[in-house]
């Protein structure tokens, strides 16, 4: 029999320690805040903007917006970004993706202050995960980690397969569970002979992109299959990597779609925040 790992409740315990610490911070002072900058009218980084805010208020924490237009050039968004390293009130800045095709993303993301870097994007931040002395830590991947220790699940020994390379989800996935002692395999579109290589897998990690992907035959009976997609199915719906109705048997632990990974991310930008502040006020 398969458990559940609900990301709604994970969530709700890792947000409700979070705001437990900002109150803290608070009492000294303190007031963790994160400037968000948003480029253009794209009608899904509005939501997922408007849901940051609310994590944010939710926590306890202060919310900036910036909200810019589509024209705005890469110029401009480097002089507000400069603005907010400056400003000491300022923890965390994070610029929503994507920007329109004529901003220079790279230069916008490596200009973000690495101690103010909550989305773990800058060279600098992705370097310290490397070598395992990280402090600010990619959001969903490090949410995937605090469900598993919310499972009390021990990656050490571990063999934790990957389907996906992404700078945002399979790298530094690969980068957390190596550093929690698991053997670490990454699989991409010119692996070969994949299902051969996740059917090994202890603790299955699905980062694709691609609805439905992960069959049943993919998967080792007891596994813990972590599914990070966000797809639709053909009838429009959404759904995961994973494809959960026939896969769930076979595993010991899944996270649903709907209600899994993604809930975890946000929570994780808030403790990224508030990371931040603390680094800042030491
Ligand atoms: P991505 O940048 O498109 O990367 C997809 C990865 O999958 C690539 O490494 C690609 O290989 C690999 N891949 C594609 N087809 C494959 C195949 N047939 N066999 C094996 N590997 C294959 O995607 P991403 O940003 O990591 O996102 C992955 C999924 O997670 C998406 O559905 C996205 O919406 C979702 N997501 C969710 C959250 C959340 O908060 N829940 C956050 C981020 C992403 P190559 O490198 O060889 O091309």
């Amino acid at each position: 029999m398969y458990k559940i790992i609900d990301g709604k409740a994970i969530r709700e315990y890792n947000l409700e320690k979070i705001s437990e610490q900002v109150e803290e911070l608070k009492a000294n002072g303190i007031l963790p805040t994160l400037a968000v900058i948003i480029v253009g009218n794209d009608p899904a980084s509005r939501i997922y903007v408007n849901n940051k805010k609310a994590a944010c208020e939710r926590t306890g924490m202060r919310s900036l917006e910036y909200a810019l237009p589509e024209e705005t050039t890469t110029e401009e968004l480097l002089e507000l970004i400069d603005k907010l390293n400056a400003d000491k009130s300022v923890n965390g800045i994070l610029c929503q993706l994507p920007v329109p095709k004529h901003i220079n993303k790279n230069l916008v993301l490596e200009r973000i202050l690495p101690e103010k870097d909550v989305d773990c994007f800058h060279p600098e931040n992705v370097g310290r995960l490397c070598i395992g002395n990280g402090e600010l830590v990619p959001c969903t991947p490090m949410g995937m980690v605090k469900m598993l220790e919310y499972e009390d699940i021990d990656p050490t020994g571990k063999h934790c397969v990957i389907i996906g390379r992404s700078d945002i989800v399979g790298k530094p996935m690969a980068m957390l569970m190596l550093a929690r002692n698991a053997t670490v395999t990454i699989c991409h579109s010119k692996t070969q002979n994949l299902a051969e290589i996740t059917k090994q897998a202890d603790i299955l990690v699905a980062a694709v992109g691609i609805a439905k992907f992960v069959k049943e035959d993919m998967v080792k009976d007891g596994a813990i299959v972590l599914d990070v997609g966000m797809d639709r199915d053909e009838n429009g719906k959404l759904c995961g990597d994973v494809d959960f109705e026939n896969v769930k048997d076979k595993t010991s632990m899944i996270t649903p779609v709907p209600g899994g990974v993604g809930p975890m991310t946000i929570a994780m930008l808030m403790r990224n925040t508030l990371t931040a502040a603390k680094i800042q006020n030491k």
